[in-house]
């Protein structure tokens, strides 16, 4: 059974569909690359799978629950997966441990000592445990994108979905952050990944999905799609990027 299911999928803003009936299973363990050109509904994608919009058709499942708009499908959502950016988002007035401790201990509850040791751990995992009580403006972009990972997984989420979180980071901080998601799809963490990367996708995606127009045009592992490209449309993209 797939970890998430998606059918179907369509979402229109006003008048302009930007995904127009998008098939995908990601499996448990399963890492994903997407990839595609500007404007071809990524991010919508991964935002409509993490509920942050709302689409008019089609059906989003994750460990079988729907993905709606409702408030109790959405905070369960939340909880079972995680979604980091290409702009971290941390708070600036908080520490990075305390960053992370955030959401278990508003969201879930959880003690301030217990969210502290999460912290702690979580922070190792992303390779910054001398941070702890670094402030964002003291870490480089590389740290603050980690810190914002060790954020993510400090919810212990059975998924991560993540848009182009090295786009914003001078080239020599980007392997560093690839490192740690290498780490995580290493220990079997599900991924979906839209990304630039395309050596990324290569060796450590086990498939990688090309958007056009907003359909999954083509998908496959990448030994395939980047060696055998089908499509012209995928023929051109793999041209410009490589
Ligand atoms: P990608 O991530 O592949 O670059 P997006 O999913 O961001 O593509 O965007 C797909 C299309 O949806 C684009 O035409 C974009 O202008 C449009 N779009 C994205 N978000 C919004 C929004 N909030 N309101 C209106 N149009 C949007
Ligand atoms: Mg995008």
């Amino acid at each position: 059974m797939a970890l998430i299911s998606i059918e179907g999928l369509r979402k229109r803003f006003g008048t302009n569909e930007v995904l127009k009936g998008v098939d995908l299973e990601i499996e448990a363990g399963e890492v994903i690359a997407i990839i595609g050109k500007s404007g071809s509904g990524k991010s919508t994608l991964l935002r409509c799978m993490n509920g942050l919009e709302a689409y008019q058709a089609g059906k989003i499942t994750v460990e079988n629950a729907p993905v709606t708009q409702d408030e109790t499908d959405l905070r369960s959502l939340r909880l079972r997966v995680g979604m980091i950016f290409q702009q971290f988002n941390l708070f600036p007035h908080l520490s990075a441990g305390r960053n992370v401790m955030l959401a278990p201990m508003t969201v879930k509850g959880t003690k301030e000592a217990d969210a502290r040791a999460i912290a702690e751990k979580v922070l190792a995992r992303v390779g910054l445990e001398q941070k702890f009580d670094a402030f964002p403006e003291q870490l480089s972009g590389g740290q603050q994108q980690r810190v914002a990972i060790a954020r993510a997984l400090a919810m212990e989420p059975r998924a991560l979905l993540c848009d182009e979180i090295t786009s914003a980071l001078d080239p020599e901080l980007v392997n560093e952050v690839l490192q740690v998601v290498k780490g995580l799809a290493q220990d079997g963490m599900t991924l979906a990944m839209v990304t630039h990367e395309m050596r990324f996708a290569r060796d450590v995606c086990d498939r990688v999905v090309f958007m056009h127009l907003g359909q999954v045009h083509e998908i496959g592992p990448p030994g395939e799609v980047f060696a055998n490209p089908r499509t012209p449309e995928l023929q051109q993209f793999l041209g410009q990027v490589q």
